[in-house]
């Protein structure tokens, strides 16, 4: 069927488009209008809503590790003497 073809690639081009900008929806980086209409995407489209769930669990399992792998109060001390050392210039040698 004609119709049902140009739907799919319709919906595929859109499928791009939200895919492309998902990270920056869920770092709520996103103006009003753009969260909306991917919002909106997510809930008709079974494919961008699962990707969507995927990057989530990912973001969410890269936090965790970032947790675990917190510096150790030694390290962290060592870290900030040197970044403040720096007098924050942005070219150190
Ligand atoms: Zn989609």
């Amino acid at each position: 069927m004609v119709k049902e073809s140009y739907f799919t690639k319709m919906m595929s081009c859109v499928c791009e488009a939200v895919a492309k900008r998902l990270y920056e929806y869920l770092d709520g980086e996103l103006n009003f209008r753009t969260r909306l209409l991917i919002r909106m995407h997510l809930g008709i489209c079974a494919r961008c809503s699962h990707r969507c769930q995927f990057y989530q669990a990912l973001s969410a399992g890269i936090r965790e590790r970032a947790e675990e792998m917190r510096p150790t109060e030694n390290l962290r001390a060592r870290l900030l003497s040197v970044i403040h050392s720096n007098d924050g210039s942005p070219d150190p040698r």
